[in-house]
């Protein structure tokens, strides 16, 4: 397709494990099934989760494996005069307001309308700042969901089909910048993926739920929603989803035939059917962008 361009946008709070590698393999398949380019952003604006020297070794790890972005990779760290950028206009437009709640206050307030938490274990915000802080200080900046035009989100996942999701109720206020510094993954993905001029997300279903938080962003700051893709999850020997905070194994790319290996376990993983093992790492990808696009039907 043509102006496709897709991303692999990893958070180096560790190394790649076989799960963020078959993100990172699909969203590589897809921008080639499309005829597209594929950049890689490091996702480190949340500097209280980052590890240092983690996202040069994610883009050792990506190489080994054969999967060079098209573009020197962005790093959200130099970008966050966007980010600012970006919360000012919000609110500019009442569509942001700071926050003082401290997490046992939050707790306190939901337990007190009977609520705890909603099904993941987060918080709903109960909106207790909505008029004010009420002379707390600013812990939070919050997205204000409540005013938004449709917190009722309908959208469409390329593999998962037609998805609902009440942001305001299940969701709630969400926060956007804490106090402290760190940019919330919500806005600063939501503006490169514009900047950048994402058309297609590929990316692993844990994230399929923050979708229709995205997407009200997009609205809210009149940006282009692109299409979303959620792969398969990876699931561990104990049957829970592999991530860097259950302790998922690195990757091994210390060897090519290591690296080979876990990029073998990343396309079974999406069904693609097994390389020839003389293959190399370019004859082996190349031989699964057709399967790919065969499985996950490609963007128009
Ligand atoms: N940085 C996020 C993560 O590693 C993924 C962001 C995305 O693909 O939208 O979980």
């Amino acid at each position: 397709m043509a102006g496709y361009i897709g991303r692999f946008a990893p958070s180096p709070t560790g190394p790649l494990h076989a799960g963020s590698l078959v993100a990172a393999l699909a969203s590589w398949l897809d921008a080639r099934a499309a005829g597209g380019r594929w950049l890689v952003r490091i996702e480190d604006a949340d500097t209280e989760r980052c590890l240092p020297g983690v996202g040069e070794h994610i883009l050792q790890q990506l190489a080994a494996c054969g999967l060079v972005p098209d573009e020197a990779p962005v790093w959200q760290t130099a970008r966050v005069d966007r980010y600012q950028a970006a919360l000012t206009r919000l609110i500019d437009a009442d569509l942001a307001y700071p926050c003082g709640c401290t997490r046992r206050e939050i707790d306190a307030a939901l337990a007190a309308q009977g609520i705890r938490h909603d099904r993941h274990g987060e918080r709903v915000y109960p909106g207790t700042c909505r008029h004010g802080l009420n002379g707390k200080p600013a812990r939070a900046w919050r997205f204000a969901t409540w005013r938004a035009s449709a917190p009722l989100v309908d959208w469409t996942d390329r593999r998962l089909g037609a998805q609902r999701q009440d942001v305001l109720h299940e969701v709630g206020d969400f926060v956007l910048r804490r106090a402290d510094g760190p940019w919330a993954y919500q806005l600063a993905v939501v503006v490169d993926d514009a900047e950048q001029g994402i058309t297609d997300v590929v990316r692993g279903a844990d994230l399929t739920d923050n979708t229709p938080r995205q997407i009200l962003l997009q609205r809210a700051m009149g940006l282009p929603t692109p299409r979303y893709l959620h792969t398969p999850l990876v699931l561990g020997a104990n049957g829970e989803k592999l991530s860097k905070q259950n302790g998922a194994a690195a990757i091994d790319t210390g060897t090519p035939a290591a690296a080979r290996s876990a990029l073998d376990a990343a396309a079974q993983a999406l069904g693609l059917p097994a390389a020839r093992l003389e293959d190399g790492f370019q004859q082996a990808l190349a031989g699964w962008v057709a399967p790919w696009a065969d499985l996950y039907n490609p963007a128009p």
